[in-house]
C-alpha cells in the first residue's frame, strides 16, 4: 500500500518547483511564486479523480476528521457513531470537538454493522463515521438509509481506502463529505497530509477557512481578510502539497498494481477450505491495499501469524493484538486520560465502554489476518510469498 515505496523522480520534480521559488505556504505571496500552486494543483486533481466539486486539504488524515466533523456541525455533547475496529485518530477527532465517541461492534465487512449501528441511535446522535479500513468499505447504502430516516451525517473517513469505490463512486464522496490521509504509510504519501471531499458547497466554503484560523481568503491581502468563525490551523504546506500531486497523479497505477499481487495471493489463499475472506459489499470495490482473511478461532490465528514470522512474511497484522487499531486495548480511551479536564458527560459516557464486551468484534477481529500488499514487489516474489503463506497456514489448521 505505501506510496512511499514508489517515491521518485516525479515527486522531487515537483518538490524542486517549490524549493526553487522558495515559497512554502499555499496561500498568498502571488508576485513570488513562478505561480507554483501546488496545493491548489492537488486539490483540482483530487476533485477530477473523486468526481465531487470539493476538495480541501490539511495537514493530516486527523486534521481532516476534525475538519469534517465540524463542518458537519458536530460539537459538544453531539453522539458520533463509530466502529471499534479504526485508527485512534478517529475518535481522537471527535474529543476534540467536544463530542462524544460511540464505538459499536463490527461485522464480516470489518466496518460498521448495520444493526448495532441502529441500536446505537439516541436523540443526541449527530452523525454516522464508518471507517474504510484497510481498503475495503462498510455498507454504505444501509448507512445512508439510517442518516436519511433520522436526519444524521454521514462522514466516510476513508483515509485507508483512497480509491476504492461504492456503487462507481469513490469513497468518501457517498456521504456527506469524506476524509482521506497522506500520513507516510498510507497509498498516497505528502510525507503528512489529508483532504476532505464534499459536493456540499457552504462545507467546502467552511473547510477553507476553518483550517486557517477562519481566514476568509477574500482579497489578495492575508492581513486585512476577515474572520467570519472561529477556526484552526489545519494548512497543508506547498512542500507537502507537491509530493502529495505527485503521487495521486499515480494513484490508478499504483492501485493496479496492487490489484495485481491481491489477486495472486488471494487465489493461492483460496485452496485453504478452512479460510474465509473478508466481506466486500457488492456494490463496492477495493483499493486493494490489504487482503484480510478469517481462520477458524483465536488460537490458531495466533499461532498462524507466529509460523508466518517464522517463514518470513512480513507486514501481516493480527489486530486482535494492536494497541492502535482495535477497542480491546484502549483503556486509555474507557479511562478518559486526557491532559486537561474533559467535560462531565464525555468522561461519563467514555466511562461506560466495555472494551472487553465487544463479542460480535472479537469474533471476527480474533480471527482475522490483515496482510499488507506492497507495490515493490516482483511478480516471481508475490508467487513464492503466496506459496510460503498457504503452507505456513496449512500448517496450523
Ligand atoms: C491514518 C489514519 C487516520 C489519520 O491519518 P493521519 O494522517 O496519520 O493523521 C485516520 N483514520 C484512519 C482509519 C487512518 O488509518
Amino acid at each position: 500500500m505505501p506510496g512511499f515505496e514508489l517515491f521518485g523522480s516525479a515527486e522531487q520534480k515537483e518538490v524542486h518547483d517549490v524549493l526553487d521559488s522558495g515559497i512554502l505556504m499555499r496561500y498568498g505571496f502571488d508576485a513570488m511564486r513562478n505561480n507554483h500552486w501546488k496545493a491548489k494543483e492537488l486539490e483540482t486533481e483530487l476533485e477530477n479523480q473523486m468526481q465531487v466539486k470539493h476538495a480541501q486539504l490539511v495537514s493530516s488524515g486527523t486534521a481532516a476528521v476534525s475538519v469534517a466533523l465540524a463542518i458537519a456541525g458536530v460539537g459538544a455533547g453531539d453522539e458520533v457513531i463509530l466502529p471499534t475496529f479504526t485508527f485512534v485518530a478517529s475518535f481522537e477527532a471527535v474529543l476534540m470537538l467536544g463530542a462524544i465517541p460511540i464505538l459499536v461492534d463490527i461485522d464480516d465487512t470489518l466496518t460498521l454493522d448495520i444493526e448495532a449501528v441502529k441500536n446505537a441511535i439516541t436523540p443526541q446522535t449527530k452523525a454516522i463515521m464508518p471507517v474504510h479500513m484497510c481498503g475495503g468499505m462498510a455498507r454504505l447504502k444501509e448507512l445512508k438509509a439510517i442518516c436519511d430516516t433520522h436526519n444524521l451525517k454521514l462522514i466516510e473517513d476513508a483515509c485507508q481506502a483512497i480509491g476504492g469505490t461504492y456503487e462507481g463512486k469513490a469513497l468518501g464522496s457517498y456521504g456527506d463529505v469524506g476524509c482521506f490521509s497522506f500520513d507516510f504509510v498510507k497509498t498516497i504519501t505528502a510525507a503528512e497530509g489529508g483532504a476532505i471531499i464534499t459536493n456540499n458547497d457552504d462545507y467546502a466554503t467552511w473547510a477553507d477557512h476553518y483550517s486557517d484560523h477562519g481566514h476568509d481568503h477574500v482579497g489578495s491581502d492575508r492581513g486585512a481578510e476577515s474572520h467570519p468563525f472561529l477556526g484552526y490551523n489545519f494548512r497543508i504546506s506547498e512542500l507537502h502539497a507537491a509530493v502529495g500531486l505527485a503521487q495521486v497523479r499515480r494513484l490508478q497505477d499504483f492501485i493496479a498494481i496492487q490489484k495485481k499481487h491481491y489477486t495472486i495471493l488471494k487465489e493461492a489463499l483460496s485452496t485453504i477450505p478452512e479460510l474465509t475472506f473478508r466481506t466486500i459489499p457488492e456494490e463496492g470495490v477495493e483499493n486493494y491495499s490489504f487482503l484480510n482473511f478469517f481462520l477458524t478461532d483465536l488460537e490458531t490465528t495466533t499461532s498462524a501469524m507466529t509460523v508466518l514470522k517464522e517463514a518470513g512474511i512480513d507486514g501481516c497484522f493480527h489486530y486482535y493484538n494492536n494497541n492502535w487499531h482495535y477497542v480491546r486495548k484502549w483503556e486509555h480511551l474507557k479511562d478518559a486520560k486526557s491532559l486537561f479536564p474533559m467535560p462531565a458527560p464525555t468522561k461519563d459516557a467514555l466511562s461506560k465502554i466495555d472494551i472487553n464486551n465487544f463479542k460480535q468484534s472479537d469474533y471476527y477481529i480474533a480471527r482475522n489476518i490483515s496482510c499488507l500488499i506492497k507495490l515493490s514487489w516482483t511478480e516471481d516474489e508475490v508467487k513464492l510469498r503466496a506459496s510460503k503463506m498457504v503452507e505456513a497456514i496449512k500448517s496450523v489448521l
